[in-house]
């Protein structure tokens, strides 16, 4: 059966902004920082580096899918339940 599973992406970007992410959360706590605001902007950096690092493909061909609301594999024709 077909369907769109999520992947971990080749580059680093997101991973990078994960780190950054995590950095801005410590970093700010430890500076002094207002907390709700390093929070608020750690935790943004983490979701933006989380939607980059994982990219969404077809399980039969490992194409890349733009989103989950794709019914049909534009490289195999394949549909998804
Ligand atoms: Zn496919």
């Amino acid at each position: 059966m077909a369907e769109i599973t999520s992947t971990w992406k080749k580059c680093n970007l997101g991973l990078l902004l994960e780190f950054v992410g995590i950095l801005v959360l410590f970093g700010g706590y430890e500076l002094g920082i207002n907390p709700y605001a390093t929070m608020i902007c750690g935790l943004t950096l983490m979701l933006i580096g989380m939607t980059r690092f994982i990219k969404l493909v077809c399980s039969e061909c490992q194409n890349n899918v733009d989103d989950k609301d794709v019914k049909i594999c534009t490289a195999c024709n394949v549909s998804f339940e």
